[in-house]
């Protein structure tokens, strides 16, 4: 159920440019540049307990994850040892996860998944081109988290280098990872609790299958979705396809300041 960041294509690149956003988004690159030199230290988060990590297997099964709680509130969050994070990016990440949240009409209370922040490297399976900025696993209900969605340069980074997915807001991946969830819990209600996450995908697919079929039905063209969107239906990910689908709806004229 991932997120994953892929580049452009020709086509998202021109769109790109077209956009009045891009140009923006440039200006407030310069300048905030300027001003981020300014900065002289930053301080990181707080954690609950120094020196205990909890390890357990990583959602990809290939490596460990070693991570301390944080202070914060209703979301229980998570930092990989590896990742460390600034008191600016844990802003960051709660304004994503809050706006996100709102938007789908989903509470922040103790069945909000815990959220693990950790780092470009893991997200990305030590392959840029593959990498994901979010990924939600339904079996444990945790929302992951690259590190890299968390701050402004990071994501300019990312959009220059076009290794990012085609969307003008910044909230997408949260939002589109909170879609994954309220699958989950609406499959849950009917089908009671997810013991099998392979099962559960297929499943979902075949569920979200029907959703994309009524769309092409009604002649709305999914590819143009995204570039994600199109690698996702020829790779029979219609979950995927679907879900970047209603992402898209949902931002659609929703503004988002960097
Ligand atoms: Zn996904």
């Amino acid at each position: 159920m991932e997120h994953i960041a892929v580049p452009f294509g020709a086509d998202g690149l021109r769109e790109w440019r077209k956009g009045a956003d891009w140009r923006n988004y440039m200006r407030g690159w310069n300048g905030l540049r300027k001003a981020d030199t300014r900065l002289t230290q930053a301080r990181y988060v707080r954690y609950k307990d120094k020196k205990h990590s909890i390890i357990e297997p990583f959602y990809k099964g290939n490596t460990d994850i070693s991570m301390k709680r944080i202070h914060n509130g209703k979301i229980k969050t998570f930092i990989d040892d590896e990742a460390g994070i600034t008191l600016q990016e844990l802003d960051e990440l709660n304004y994503q996860l809050k706006q996100s949240a709102k938007l789908l009409n989903i509470k922040i209370d103790d069945n909000f998944p815990r959220v693990i922040v950790t780092t470009p490297n893991k997200m990305g399976n030590f392959s840029k081109s593959k990498m994901a900025l979010g990924n939600y696993e339904a079996i444990s209900n945790t929302l992951y988290v690259n590190k890299l969605l968390l701050s402004f340069e990071s994501r300019m980074e990312l959009l220059r280098s076009g290794d990012v997915p085609v969307s003008r807001s910044k909230l997408s991946t949260i939002v589109h990872e909170l879609y994954h969830l309220l699958d989950a819990r609406a499959y849950s209600k009917k089908y009671g609790k997810i013991t099998d996450q392979e099962k559960y995908v297929k499943d979902i697919i075949k569920i979200s299958k029907v959703k994309v079929d009524e769309l092409e039905e009604k002649r709305y063209n999914i590819m143009d979705v995204s570039s994600y969107a199109r690698k996702a239906m020829f790779l029979g990910r219609y979950d995927e396809a679907y879900t970047e689908y209603r992402t898209k709806q949902r931002l659609k004229n929703i503004k988002v300041e960097e």
